[in-house]
């Protein structure tokens, strides 16, 4: 940010907003700063909790007029910290986490600081979804305005594409609404873009009839029987209907006695339709050409599955992750799969491979600045640890798996599942998270829509 020639005044701020404003030091202040990422220590000059609309609009202005730096906080959970930021103001919309679903237009508006575990509690009575992540605090906001990738994808598509409406306070502290006949080439930024654009104030769903129960489960296979199992795989998802999303894991579990402690590869799958007996039909075929050692298959609610992956993954872990899609499992790539699923350790790291197709496909490639509709699988390195000594280990492991798969990587770059980049290495290439052209039209509306860059504390179209 251009440096001001007036100091910013706290007590200015406070007089300007209405929710709780926390400055360095005071009591709370830790506690205010803190993001998902353990690994992430910055301090900001304050953090608003805004209780309302206005607030936010205020906020954006006091930044702009102080020359301090803005970030933008929903769930907190963005791996590259983005969530906060040292010296400048966090604008925290955590207090604003309303959902109001319209049961008869299957619609869904979300207030921008609501969690998946909010959505997913007040669509659910109504038995009805939005297809969104699989961990339950993580924000429905950077996970919208990144993509949103989850147990969905497959029949629904992204979060993304189903957001119909977002609410957004602009670069100017004013308000607008973009959909497809307001603003459309910003509601077009807004589906995959990420956080360039305004402060988002509410998104507006689609919602689809689901549940509240689901035949859900996973295949559990042990390192000797990884080959088959990925072998399998590729065979498996060439032609399987919509209604069955699969991600499957490798981990290290924890030590606990009913998993012992070699690494896992666990086939994860949700089948999102009524018709269970096809679905118990598809997994059947799986075990055939994949016979698990062990498995844990049945019914499950829809929000105890959408918690269930929950403490894996619990606040205040370091983090570092890097993702690419690629589309075969073949011997070169099954090789790099198991030699790196069995060098991972507890607490340490682990990876997903999302299988992709369905409804995610037949989105057309140019709809939305999500990368590459076209690719059959997308592999998430997550580097999760405890212990700062372990920093260095930890994210060679996932630069260096990284890299073992760039020479299969079919294109595109997930902004959601990217870590930070510590300053001089290969960092955060629009260019080659969206391509050339996807990337010039982001940068056309962010032109039009925040020219002076007020909004630069994420994954930046500079
Ligand atoms: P925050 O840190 O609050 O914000 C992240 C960024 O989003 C901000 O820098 C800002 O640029 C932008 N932003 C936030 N709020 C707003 C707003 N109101 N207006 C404008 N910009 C805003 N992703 C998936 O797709 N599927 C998953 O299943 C999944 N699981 C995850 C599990 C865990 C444990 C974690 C840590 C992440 C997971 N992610 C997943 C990735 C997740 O989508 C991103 O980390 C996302 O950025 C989190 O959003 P947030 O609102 O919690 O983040």
């Amino acid at each position: 940010m251009t440096a001001s020639t007036v100091r910013p005044d706290l007590e200015d701020l406070r007089g300007r907003v209405a929710g709780v404003v926390t400055g360095q030091d005071e009591p709370g202040y830790d506690a205010a700063r803190a993001v998902w990422n353990g690994m992430i220590d910055r301090r900001p000059w304050a953090v608003v909790r805004a209780a309302g609309v206005g607030d936010v609009t205020e906020t954006i202005r006091f930044a702009r007029e102080a020359g301090l730096d803005l970030a933008v906080r929903g769930g907190g959970h963005n791996v590259a910290g983005h969530g906060t930021v040292d010296d400048g103001v966090v604008l925290d919309l955590g207090e604003l986490h309303d959902v109001a679903v319209n049961p008869s237009a299957r619609t869904v508006r979300v207030e921008a600081g609501a969690t998946l575990a909010d959505v997913d509690a007040a669509t659910e009575p109504h038995g009805l979804v939005v297809p969104i992540g699989v961990v339950s605090g993580t924000g429905i906001a950077g996970l919208t305005l990144g993509g949103g990738l989850g147990w969905l994808t497959r029949p629904y598509g992204l979060s993304a594409d189903n957001l119909v409406m977002v609410e957004l306070g602009t670069a100017d502290g004013d308000t607008l609404t973009a959909s497809e006949t307001e603003h459309p080439d910003l509601c077009w930024a807004l589906h995959g873009g990420g956080g360039n654009f305004g402060v988002a104030t509410s998104f507006t769903f689609r919602a689809h009839a689901h549940g509240p129960r689901l035949f859900t489960g996973s295949l559990l296979y042990r390192p000797d029987r990884w080959r088959a199992a990925w072998a399998a795989l590729q065979e498996w998802t060439r032609d399987l209907p919509d209604p069955m999303t699969t991600i499957t894991t490798t981990l290290t579990p924890p030590p606990v006695a009913e998993l012992g402690d070699q690494p896992l590869l666990v086939v994860g799958f949700a089948w999102a339709s009524p018709d269970r007996a096809t679905g118990e039909a598809l997994v059947s075929r799986l075990r055939r050409l994949a016979p698990p050692d062990e498995e844990q298959v049945g019914e499950t609610r829809w929000t105890e599955w959408q918690s269930a992956f929950d403490p894996l993954l619990p606040k205040g872990v370091r983090a570092y992750w890097r993702n690419t899609s690629f589309d075969r499992l073949d011997d070169e790539v099954i090789d790099i799969l198991c030699r790196r699923g069995t060098e991972q350790v507890w607490p340490g790291t682990a990876f997903d491979v999302h299988h992709l197709g369905g409804a995610f496909a037949r989105v057309p490639e140019s709809a939305t600045p999500f990368p590459n509709r076209a690719a059959r699988f997308w592999l998430n390195i997550y580097g999760f640890w405890d212990e700062p000594s372990d920093d260095t280990a930890r994210i060679a492991f996932v630069r260096g798996f990284s890299d073992d798969m760039a020479p299969f990587a079919t294109g595109g770059q997930y902004i959601n599942f990217q870590g930070q980049e510590p300053s001089g290495h290969r960092g955060f290439d629009p260019q080659a998270v969206f391509g050339p052209t996807k990337y010039r039209r982001l940068l056309d509306v962010k032109r039009r829509y925040d020219p002076d860059n007020l909004f630069h504390v994420n994954h930046n179209i500079a």
